[in-house]
């Protein structure tokens, strides 16, 4: 089973979940079954006790459960019907920890984020994917985030623990542009420095900009985050983000993650999609 990890850097509502959503849409068209988790690292067990002028919509499943609107996204762009389980948040895993101490399960042990929790991450992680060949697993909030850390550490775990060909981290990043047109790429250099700190590096870097990435701006951010530059995609503003899977499907994205995830062979060619 492939797991590809989506995190944000620079800020949020950059439109990682409509990036990571995509991603999943275009291998569910190359044949493959595809589901998502979203990661929301605030302390609510869920969503539904949420002020939604600050939150927005409460998107509610089949199963009742009241979870984060990038579900709703999910579930639009990728077809299929997701549970409560597939919203983990820092509540849930908490409450589920602190419940199994109290009964006594850690047998006396000290109870930490390294591994405890930790661990309840990956395996969260982990169900929600059964039955299924291609995770796609969006991390809310901006990487540096007190709040994400330990997200972000168990999936540097989760990663030492699969085979690299079954694992992919994509970055999602604000190329702004500056006073006289030019398109800088200095905050995606620091959002990926801040997650080299904690040990990940991502394989694939997607830019939100107004426009497209120029060469230029995609053979920088290669060279200074360490990808090759067809590992570097464009997600410019669009009027609908229906279009956004054909955007990044015109750059390749769909073929450069099967070929990194040795999932080539399997998709259905082009003209069978
Ligand atoms: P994040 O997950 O980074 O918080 P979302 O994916 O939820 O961001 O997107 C934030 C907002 O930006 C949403 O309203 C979404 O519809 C919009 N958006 C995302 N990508 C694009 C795009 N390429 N063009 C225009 N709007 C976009």
């Amino acid at each position: 089973r492939k797991f590809i990890f989506v995190t944000g850097g620079v800020m949020s509502g950059l439109g990682k979940g409509i990036t990571a959503a995509s991603t999943g849409r275009l291998l569910a068209n190359a044949g493959f079954d595809v589901t998502a988790v979203k990661i929301d690292p605030y302390l609510n067990v869920d969503a539904g006790t949420m002020n939604p002028y600050q939150h927005g919509e409460v998107y509610v499943l089949k199963d009742g459960g009241e979870v984060d609107l990038d579900l709703g996204n999910y579930e639009r762009f990728l077809g299929v019907d997701m549970t409560s389980d597939h919203n983990v948040t820092t509540g849930k895993t908490y409450q589920h920890v602190i419940e199994k101490e109290r009964a006594g399960d850690y047998l006396g042990q000290t109870v930490q984020i390294i591994p405890h929790i930790t661990d309840d991450i990956k395996r969260r992680i982990r169900e929600a994917a059964v039955g299924t060949d291609v995770c796609i697993v969006e991390v809310g909030g901006t990487v540096g985030d007190i709040e994400g850390m330990p997200y972000l550490e168990a999936l540097r775990q989760f990663a030492h623990e699969e085979d690299d060909r079954d694992i992919l981290f994509t970055h999602v990043t604000l190329v702004p542009y500056s006073q006289n047109g030019e398109q800088k790429t200095k905050p995606t250099q620091h959002s990926v420095k801040e997650l080299r700190s904690i040990g990940l590096q991502p394989d694939i870097l997607v830019g939100r900009c107004e426009d497209e990435l120029e060469p230029k701006t995609k053979e920088k951010i290669a060279l200074f985050c360490d990808v090759p530059t067809e590992a570097v995609f464009s997600n410019p503003d669009v009027e609908d983000v229906y279009h956004v899977p054909l955007v990044v499907e015109s750059e390749g994205l769909d073929e450069y993650v099967m070929e990194r995830l040795d999932l080539a062979s399997e998709a259905k060619p082009p003209a069978e999609r």
